[in-house]
């Protein structure tokens, strides 16, 4: 399994870190996609993925509930970073809009949002995108960068929809967009309407599992029945199982699959 994001370097993590990174490998998960959120987090991310090459792969971005009054020179501070650390860097992220916290800096958050999808165009990165109670702007945004007379041909970006718990049409328009969507614990809570959304039904086919990718969002999101614990990524084989479900095959071949999705998506080796 690959966890396609995880904040690892977040302080819920930080009593025990390496025995937490350590328990992920022995359960057999390959590798482990860190994203930045601020300044801030820039060099603890670089300095984890150093300690563990080949298996923490580091992203660097600003974050929507990140973005406030020092916003541009936050996001010059990361520029500069990603520039200046591209050869280690799998992806820019995490980027994108989130209105369920605060709208004081809306405008803001989707400059920014802008800003960073044109540089990860310009330096061929992929993007992990979050997106909260902003759907319609997060896909009018993506629309103006991506496509061309309604198409997006031959489109330079790519990227991950990270925790999708959206509807059929908003999936149709992400696949459309050709990005990926991240599925992690929340397929496993109660009540929740997404692996009937990834089946598809009415004028929907099912979700191509092609297009998918696991990932906790850790700390967060843990799935059940390990809820409101600090997630890890081993129990995204928690997530596989229901995804076996949802693709009538088997745990192995979701994670394969998603595996193999996850590599080509982010370029690993
Ligand atoms: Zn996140």
């Amino acid at each position: 399994m690959i966890d396609t994001h995880i904040h690892i370097d977040e302080e819920a993590y930080a009593p025990d870190r390496e025995e937490v990174i350590a328990r992920q490998r022995e359960a057999g998960v390959e590798a482990m996609l860190i994203p930045g959120v601020n300044a801030a987090s820039i060099e603890g991310i670089l300095d984890i993925a150093r300690r563990h090459p080949g298996y923490c792969y580091p992203a660097l971005g600003l974050h929507p509930q990140d973005v406030a009054a020092d916003w541009q020179t936050q996001w010059a501070v990361i520029e500069q970073a990603i520039r200046a650390h591209l050869d280690e860097l799998i992806a820019i992220g995490e980027i994108g809009l989130d209105y369920y916290w605060d709208t004081t800096y809306k405008s803001e958050q989707q400059e920014v949002f802008r800003m960073q999808l044109e540089l990860a165009q310009e330096l061929h990165l992929p993007v992990m995108i979050h997106s909260r109670e902003a759907t319609e702007d997060c896909l009018r945004i993506l629309k103006e960068i991506q496509m061309v007379n309604g198409k997006c041909p031959n489109s330079k970006l790519t990227g991950v929809l990270h925790c999708f718990n959206g509807s059929r049409e908003t999936a149709q328009q992400i696949l459309d967009l050709g990005l990926y969507l991240g599925i992690g614990g929340v397929i496993t809570f109660k009540n929740c309407k997404l692996a009937e959304t990834l089946a598809g039904g009415g004028r929907f086919e099912r979700v191509p599992l092609e297009r998918l990718v696991l990932e906790t969002d850790g700390p967060y999101l843990a799935p059940v029945p390990h809820r409101g614990e600090r997630n890890e990524s081993r129990w995204m084989e928690l997530v596989a199982e229901r995804l076996a479900l949802v693709y009538e095959t088997d745990k192995k071949t979701i994670i394969e699959v998603t595996n193999s999705n996850a590599k080509r998506l982010f370029r690993l080796k």
